[in-house]
């Protein structure tokens, strides 16, 4: 058979941007692409399970108001009559839109030009106010515009890397392999972070520092670096203002090594490694990310960061630079047009009144609306409050990512009119949307996202849509037409809209702004379709586009100096108490992206980490029992989580860390979110996500349950506790409770019927169970009291896609385990299926390097993700011998 011819696109999940090849019409595996800059030709296994997230259970396809299936006119219309009303009765500030940096560019564009230039509303923001808004801000205090200097080629040309806030080995993994193969002799790298994580196997030190003191040990570093003379004063002198004022604060706050070494909960002796390695390094990369960037103090961290860098005159020149990692693939392209609540469309001032008037005559408007808007957590409390009538929600869940969660749940229910465009219904603020609009997917639209490094990259349409699905940029146009703004609203595609927003760049053209895509507002269409990776600015002069910025020293400022800001260290505003004794930090893992609507449809993702967890350290663990397995909830103000317990000394004793993924589609009680107050930082409005605050108690489940059922529509089990772990042909269920049960009704209801196949021992409250329908497996169930004591039994998947169980498949049924293929345990190696114990038992038989295990099992020979897993297994069994 003639392979199918491939096209070039880029990942949608983490800012890396790696370039994909998709095969056109789907149905084959995805590859890397060898020609994008960012990735080589390499994929994490994220990216490289992108084809098997694109199933059709799930999807939306088509229009709906109120639960009733309508046309496209309709709901345009719906839509359209919703923000007229709104408009006429409460004025346009009553709707808002809630976007994201999931969304591509020409999406975005069309979405602030409909809210800010004709409707007139500056409340629209976006998911990314969660992810890297204080960097935006520390970026436009210090270098006066939203601009990262360097490229990832820095990152390996650095001699000392620090990754500070950044599990990088798991959240941006293919950047994480290149800085990995990129190691030198001598080269160092220091990773600052409460946690020991993947990515700490890369690091020659590792500060494991108290959390919420970043700022107090960057200030410690200025503070060393003026005292030993490490400054480059001519430097500053020539471009930058403030140092003095940001040294004399940092020395206030930072007086002494052994005074931040206290403070930070770190030894003298680390921290000073730190600073003298980071004074004699001239070539050296801080890459930061949510770690610093989602705290009450993330703009502040980002400037003491930054501050450390301009002392010292490395910005923006090769492997020397401070480096903002994007957690989301067009974090970056939604900020160039505007984006955020409090920034206009081609980085242009929303406080500005000449940079509001240059925006609206671009538009052909009067005027646009006045910002700045609500930032997200204050818009979703207007919401709350009333203010907002018609909120339009694009391409996020904001139900399960916010904090607080149950509160912006109370104000979805309360809104009028919640319009939410998605492609699956299978996210909770879907469940709550009034008007649903089915939106293109990955692999069905076409655009462009920008990366970390600020590289434009293609986002191309390789599958035909599915019958009503629609993208973004056409339902936002269309209701622009119903609303009257018909003639700049008329695109025929991503092209056009792209050569707009070009050419709206283009006024930055010899000013002291950096954004500039001018070099390509000429695009005609076939240019636009096989345009190619390319880093902004894109000018007259520089039509490749441009690596570094500021490395002459010219910033983009008025007077084209930088400045450095005076960091006040100020703690996290949620201290632990009595009451709520734990630290509760939160994160991403390996395997999953964000809310789960797509990875939670790939059984291969879910493997990896199949329930949500909390990591413990001993020290907490043992005084309230816990043990590795068991379940544990963590309680804040009404809210609570509960996961399974990872006992591990990688934590902080007093610190809990737990997974940001799961919600009310895949367990019982998994939102993280949940566990942290509406707090945000003051210049940013980003959320803390990192330093909540909670209790921590057993789950005292009297039984435990393992249910295969056949796939049907997603359910709410009356359990205590629930997880939904998707498999290829069937659903699993961890189920547990601490109630007692009618168990022979129970058992009925969860097989959908009587059990062909029994098992029971009720004095010790042991049932296996199973029901045939025409020979064909419909569901299974095992009961214990003892989680320990339940088989993994996802073999049992293959049985649902045979239309006929065999007599041994009957047999082995009950029994849980099959006779002739052993238990591999956890899964570390997601792209080969390589398990722990599998890893473990080659380890015990002399396989005694990762390239041994490589060569016997081929864990860790694909992306690499799970190689710092392998050496932690390999550790392990070392100290143990
Ligand atoms: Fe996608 Fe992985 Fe590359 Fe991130 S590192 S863009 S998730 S392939």
């Amino acid at each position: 058979m003639t392979p199918k011819p491939m096209l070039s696109t880029t990942c949608p999940y983490c800012g890396v941007g790696c370039g994909v090849r998709a095969p056109a019409g789907g149905g084959a595996a995805v590859q890397g692409d060898q020609q994008h800059p960012a990735n080589h030709g390499k994929l994490c296994v994220k990216g490289s399970s992108l084809h098997e997230t694109l199933v059709p259970e799930g999807r939306l396809l088509y229009p709906q108001v109120r639960g009733q299936r309508v046309t496209w006119d309709s709901a345009i219309g719906q839509v359209a009559g919703a923000i007229r009303e709104a408009v006429a009765t409460h004025g346009p500030g009553s709707v808002a839109f809630y976007l994201s940096g999931q969304m591509l560019t020409e999406d975005y564009y069309v979405a602030n030009k409909l809210a800010k230039g004709f409707i007139g509303t500056p409340h629209v923001d976006t998911n990314s106010r969660l992810c890297m808004s204080s960097a935006v801000a520390a970026h436009k205090r210090a270098f006066g515009e939203d601009v990262v200097p360097g490229c990832y080629e820095d990152l390996e040309l650095a001699d000392l890397l620090v990754l500070t806030g950044s599990n990088t080995a798991w959240n941006h993994p293919i950047l994480y392999q290149r800085m990995k193969a990129a190691n030198r002799a001598g080269r160092k790298v220091v990773v600052i972070d409460p946690r020991a994580t993947a990515t700490t196997e890369l690091a020659d030190l590792h500060l494991k520092l108290r959390p919420g003191t970043d700022s107090l040990l960057f200030n410690g570093l200025l503070v060393w670096l003026a005292d030993q003379q490490a400054v480059d004063h001519a430097y500053l002198a020539a471009h930058c203002d403030g140092f003095e004022d940001a040294l004399a604060l940092a020395r206030s706050h930072a007086p002494s090594l052994a005074q931040v070494a206290a403070a930070c909960d770190l030894a003298v002796a680390d921290l000073r490694r730190f600073y003298e390695w980071f004074a004699a390094t001239p070539r050296t990369v801080t890459l930061f990310s949510q770690g610093i960037n989602q705290s009450v103090a993330g703009t502040d961290k980002g400037n003491a960061i930054i501050n450390c860098h301009l002392a010292t005159g490395r910005v923006g020149k090769p492997g020397a630079s401070p480096f903002s990692i994007t957690g989301q693939p067009n974090a970056m392209g939604g900020r160039e047009v505007g984006g955020l609540a409090n920034t206009l469309a081609a980085h242009r001032d929303y406080e500005d009144p000449a940079d509001r008037a240059l925006v609206a005559d671009f538009w052909g408007v009067p005027q646009v609306a006045e910002g700045p808007g609500y930032k997200a957590v204050d818009l979703f409390e207007a919401v709350h409050r009333g203010d907002i009538k018609v909120l339009w929600i694009i391409a996020t869940n904001p139900a399960v990512s916010l904090p607080d969660s149950a509160r912006v749940r109370e104000a979805l229910a309360r809104c009028p009119t919640v319009i939410v465009s998605d492609c699956s219904v299978q996210s909770d603020t879907v469940q709550q949307a009034d008007i649903l609009l089915p939106a293109a997917g990955w692999g069905e639209k076409d655009g462009t996202v920008t990366n970390s490094e600020r590289r434009v990259s293609r986002q191309r349409a390789f599958l035909p849509l599915p019958a009503e699905v629609r993208p973004d940029w056409w339902a936002l146009a269309h209701v622009g037409q119903a609303l009257g703004y018909g003639a700049a609203f008329t695109y025929d595609g991503p092209a056009a809209i792209f050569r707009e927003h070009a050419r709206l760049s283009a006024c930055n053209s010899g000013t002291h702004r950096c954004f500039d895509l001018s070099g390509l507002q000429g695009l005609s269409d076939d240019e636009y379709h096989d345009l190619g990776p390319v880093q902004w600015p894109v000018t007259r002069q520089a039509p490749a586009g441009t690596t570094r910025l500021f490395g002459d020293g010219r910033f983009a400022t008025l007077s084209g100096r930088a400045r450095l800001v005076p960091v006040a260290w100020i703690p996290p505003q949620q201290q632990p108490d009595a009451q709520w004794p734990l630290v509760v930090n939160s994160g991403r893992v390996r395997d999953q992206w964000h809310t789960m609507t797509r990875t939670g449809s790939a059984p291969r993702l879910l493997q990896h980490r199949s329930e949500p967890f909390i990591e413990v350290h001993p020290a907490d663990a043992a005084p309230r029992g816990l043990e590795a397995g068991a379940l544990a909830t963590l309680q804040r103000e009404g809210q609570s989580y509960t996961g399974r317990v990872i006992v591990t000394d990688q934590q902080r004793p007093g610190e809990v860390f737990v997974p940001i993924h799961w919600n009310g589609q895949f367990a019982s009680a998994g939102l993280a979110s949940s566990l942290m107050g509406p707090v945000t930082d003051p210049v940013s409005g980003q959320p803390e996500s990192k330093h909540g605050i909670a209790s921590l108690q057993g789950f005292p489940a009297r039984w435990h349950a393992r249910l295969l059922q056949r796939r049907e529509a997603p359910r709410r089990w009356q359990a205590g506790y629930w997880t939904r772990v998707p498999l290829q042909h069937c659903d699993s269920w961890w189920l547990a409770d601490t109630d007692r049960k009618d168990w022979a009704a129970v058992l009925t209801d969860w097989l959908g019927g009587e059990p062909t196949l029994m098992m029971a021992d009720p004095a010790q409250q042991r049932f296996r169970a199973a029901r045939l329908l025409n020979g064909r497996l419909q569901a299974v169930v095992m009961v214990e009291t003892d989680a320990a004591l339940l088989p993994d039994t996802d073999w049992l998947d293959e049985c649902f896609a045979e239309p006929r169980l065999s007599s041994a498949q009957r047999r082995m049924l009950l029994a849980g385990r099959r006779a002739d293929q052993p238990d591999v345990g956890a899964m570390v190696c997601s792209c080969f299926q390589v398990g722990e114990k599998q890893i473990q038992q080659a380890i015990a038989e002399g396989a005694c390097s990762v390239d041994a295990l490589g060569e016997q099992l081929r864990c860790g020979t694909n992306c690499g993700s799970c190689l710092p897993e392998i050496k932690g297994l390999l550790l392990s069994a070392r100290s143990v011998a």
